[in-house]
């Protein structure tokens, strides 16, 4: 996606250990115009009509799936938390995810009154790393028994080894822009995507 890249160019920052810092238009101030565009983008990868739940981890990946959601038939938007909460009661699904940008393991949790058997899940995520997030959200859906009708996300790092695992295991993976390399403070991506 074009726009997505050039913005990353502008107004991205590289941290240490390779982190990308989009703070300024997608997880802390958010651009919404460019987000619609997001979603538009994941509606014409995910054309599936049966879609009716997007499932995504707070926090960032809920301003993406809201947005998104739009465009598919209003589709519900589900997503994982990270803590136990005294608000989350009840039977949950749970999967535990290691933290790429914290190091940390935490598990993630959904209650089983929003996910179930007559559901259609597209997972969405800002980022994709190791493919841990992304793993934990699918075993949930899995224990849903619902079915995945793909993965959507907004950058993936292709440079590390959860996309490239993640599609040879069949799954439906469309990432909006893929960077190749981070070398020298500069971004390379992916011209194939
Ligand atoms: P993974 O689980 O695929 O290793 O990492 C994905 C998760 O880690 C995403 O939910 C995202 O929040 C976070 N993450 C991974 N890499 C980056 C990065 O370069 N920048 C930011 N902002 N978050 C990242």
């Amino acid at each position: 996606m074009e726009l997505l890249k050039q913005r990353i160019l502008k107004d991205g920052k590289i941290k240490e250990g390779n982190i990308l810092k989009v703070d300024s238009f997608l997880n802390h101030q958010m651009d919404i115009e460019l987000m619609q565009e997001i979603g538009k983008e994941f509606r014409r990868l995910f054309p599936d009509k049966r879609i009716n739940k997007i499932l995504t981890i707070e926090a960032s990946g809920i301003g993406i799936a809201a947005i998104a959601a739009q465009y598919f038939d209003k589709a519900k938007v589900v997503f994982a938390k990270k803590t136990q909460s005294k608000n989350l009661d009840g039977e949950l699904y749970t999967a535990p995810v290691v933290s790429f940008t914290r190091g940390a393991h935490f598990d993630v949790q959904v209650s089983t009154k929003f996910l179930g058997k007559d559901d259609c899940v597209l997972v969405i995520d800002d980022f994709l790393a190791r493919g841990q997030a992304l793993k934990g959200l699918m075993k949930i859906v899995e224990q849903s028994g619902a079915e995945l009708a793909g993965c959507g996300i907004v950058i993936e790092k292709g440079f590390q080894e959860g996309g490239k695992e993640l599609r040879q295991a069949g799954v439906n993976l469309h990432s909006l822009a893929i960077i190749d390399s981070i070398e020298n403070g500069e971004i390379t991506f992916r011209t194939d995507d």
